[in-house]
């Protein structure tokens, strides 16, 4: 079973800069863009709504319209209009992860106040799929992604309800398990759709049968540093943005 890893749940996040680890650039866009409340943030303000111990997600501002993304692969369990949320997305992920401490569930992740959303109850969505676009439904002051998440069943039941949050957990800390070296390690060129994909993205042509042999299992961050040519800092730029992009597409 692998630890949970959140991908950052807004485009704007990953288009904020190019190379670094997706949690410095998370931090980085928090820095300098989020003006809203971190978890646990406005006690006496969220009260109002039923929330003991404070701000129960994260509040990631940006513009009405932005593309809001899938934090990890799943199937989607809600996708409603209430007076809290505004127009919201719930996703269930597909497998069970590891958490923080140690315990072994299933998560749910919340993406609150969209102007749209893309996507119906039952469908299945990959990491990175965008599923909404953001805005500023429900209770809220002005336009921004609250985004949360939580442990459940493999029904999308909450687990540890009783938390004072309603079962949320601040899932900053899920983004910190980040980096995408490992990740693209381990995802393999298993078949042949991928190596031509591969291919035919990056360098644009179909794979020669030798090619086709010889990456035919190796994993996308070997192809991505052997395809990469040119200064350090440029390599590492295109193995990041055809890393992220292979990933979206590889994903289940
Ligand atoms: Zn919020």
């Amino acid at each position: 079973m692998e630890k949970l890893r959140l991908f950052p749940p807004l485009k704007q996040v990953l288009e904020f800069n190019s190379y670094e680890s997706e949690v410095d650039v998370l931090f980085k866009f928090d820095r300098a863009i989020n003006k809203g409340n971190m978890f646990g943030d406005s006690i006496e303000f969220y009260k109002q709504i039923g929330l003991q111990n404070g701000h129960n997600g994260i509040d990631i501002s940006c513009n009405v319209g932005a593309e809001v993304l899938a934090s990890h692969p799943g199937w989607i369990r809600e996708s409603y209009m209430d007076s809290t949320g505004g127009l919201g997305v719930v996703i269930v992920s597909f497998d069970p992860y590891i958490w923080k401490d140690g315990s072994e569930a299933h998560a749910k992740t919340i993406y609150w106040h969209n102007s749209k959303n893309l996507v119906k109850v039952g469908n299945k969505v990959k990491v990175g799929q965008k599923i909404a676009l953001a805005g500023s439904t429900g209770f809220s002051t002005g336009p921004h992604l609250h985004h949360g998440g939580k442990q459940c069943d493999k029904n999308g039941n909450t687990l540890n309800w009783g938390n004072g949050h309603l079962g949320a957990v601040d899932i900053y800390d899920y983004y910190k398990f980040w980096d995408l070296h490992p990740i693209l390690e381990n995802l393999m060129l298993d078949t042949d759709e991928k190596i031509k994909l591969v291919y035919q993205a990056v360098l644009k042509r179909d794979p020669d049968a030798e090619g086709a042999a010889f990456w035919k299992g190796k994993s996308v961050w070997d192809f991505l540093k052997a395809a990469s040519s040119g200064s350090e800092n440029t390599k590492l730029k295109m193995i990041w943005s055809w890393g992220k992009y292979f990933l979206g597409t590889f994903g289940k």
